[in-house]
């Protein structure tokens, strides 16, 4: 049996990011490929917008770096921390810019350009008040002792 609590926890969205048990494989973004065109989407369009063919659902990358970030100090919704920071990461995979959470245990360490990794952890809840799986952006270790 597994004795992960979070294994028990619902995602808050089917298919944006894979799901646990995480054991050999860490947590990946999941969005869209376009063989025709060779391209990566997110979140996965229903078909490509280049040109309108099928579109794949691909792991794109779980590691990028910080583009833009903002702390948002406003009652939050689904429960989340407060505050809490949002923002913009360039994947190193597949060079897509994507929209995300940070960990809100290290506000005050976020800078543009640290390199993040994605983490999936309970994270707010539904709009029913259950708590939810999100994924969320945390710094890699080397940034953690950076001397500025
Ligand atoms: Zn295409």
């Amino acid at each position: 049996m597994d004795t992960n609590a979070d294994n028990m926890i619902l995602p808050f969205a089917k298919n944006i990011f894979t799901q646990p048990p995480y054991k050999s494989n860490p947590p990946d973004l999941l969005g869209g490929f376009c063989s025709g065109c060779n391209d990566y989407f997110f979140p996965k369009p229903g078909y490509c917008p280049k040109c309108l063919g099928n579109i794949q659902t691909r792991p794109i990358g779980n590691k990028g770096t910080i583009y833009s970030f903002t702390v948002v100090r406003t009652p939050p919704l689904f429960d989340l921390p407060s505050p809490y920071a949002i923002g913009y990461i360039d994947l190193i995979k597949t060079k897509l810019r994507v929209f995300g959470l940070f960990d809100p245990e290290a506000l005050d360490q976020l800078k543009i350009g640290a390199r993040v990794v994605l983490s999936v952890k309970s994270l707010g809840t539904d709009s029913q008040g259950s708590p939810r799986l999100r994924p969320c952006f945390i710094l890699e270790p080397e940034n953690e002792h950076t001397m500025i």
